[in-house]
């Protein structure tokens, strides 16, 4: 169980409002670009629509239970962000899942606009479950039917890209989720940078198989994407 589940609402909304800061720093996000959650008790907690971090307070995140009814405790009475639904459709499917991640970041979005999946180029790309990161079908955003691609492209992987708009991490917490986010970004901006010369090398799927299995042990913990988020 991640730690976060087990965190008082008021300590996760903190960290909550750390992660939408750090997302703004690392150039992730720009504005009220992205948004970010963690489950918290028997819901998510997430932050409010529209909004720059600059712009809310630790009192302004929102609690949407898994039916997606939403208790604004912030004075301001904040509206959740528009992608709740992708956030609990996520917890509803990742038994794993403890935080997610949305962002519009430069390297990930140009590519999503290209409407690409990410293959195995870099064998970092096991980092997400699989052997490609791949890229969800267009849908207009806050809507169920992109809740639904994102879970499709999300199938044995903890990343996608979401076509001509950005991408989306999920992590075991908030620094795990966070994490992930920047590897995809990095990840995002050498596959950019590779195919500038014409198509770069894959690896085949033996070699990513190899890296797929050393990844299961890799690190200090062992974190598995649901085969069907
Ligand atoms: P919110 O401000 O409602 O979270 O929307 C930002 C966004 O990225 C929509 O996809
Ligand atoms: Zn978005």
């Amino acid at each position: 169980m991640s730690k976060d589940r087990n965190q008082s609402g008021n300590a996760l909304a903190g960290e909550l409002l750390a992660v939408a800061c750090a997302l703004k720093d690392h150039r992730l996000n720009v504005g009220a670009s992205g948004n970010v959650s963690a489950r918290c008790g028997d819901g998510f907690l997430i932050t409010p629509s529209g909004l720059p971090p600059e712009r809310y307070s630790v009192a302004d995140m929102v609690r949407v239970t898994m039916e997606g009814d939403c208790k604004r405790d912030g004075a301001g009475g904040l509206a959740p962000s528009s992608e709740w639904r992708i956030h609990r459709d996520i917890y509803a499917n990742a038994p794993e899942a403890g935080a997610v991640v949305h962002a519009h970041s430069p390297f990930a979005t140009a590519l999503a606009c290209q409407r690409l999946d990410i293959p195995p180029f870099h064998y970092m790309i096991a980092l997400f479950g699989g052997d490609s990161v791949r890229c969800a079908t267009y849908a207009t955003f806050g809507t169920e039917a992109l809740s639904k691609n994102v879970l499709a492209a999300l199938a044995g992987r903890n990343a996608c890209l979401l076509a001509n708009h950005g991408m989306l991490a999920y992590g075991r917490d908030l620094a795990h989720a966070l994490a992930q986010a920047i590897e995809l970004e990095t990840l995002c901006e050498q596959y950019w940078r590779a195919c500038q010369p014409g198509p770069p090398v894959l690896l085949s799927e033996e070699e990513m198989g190899e890296a797929l299995e050393r990844f299961r042990h890799y690190g200090a913990r062992e974190f598995k994407a649901s085969a069907s988020p």
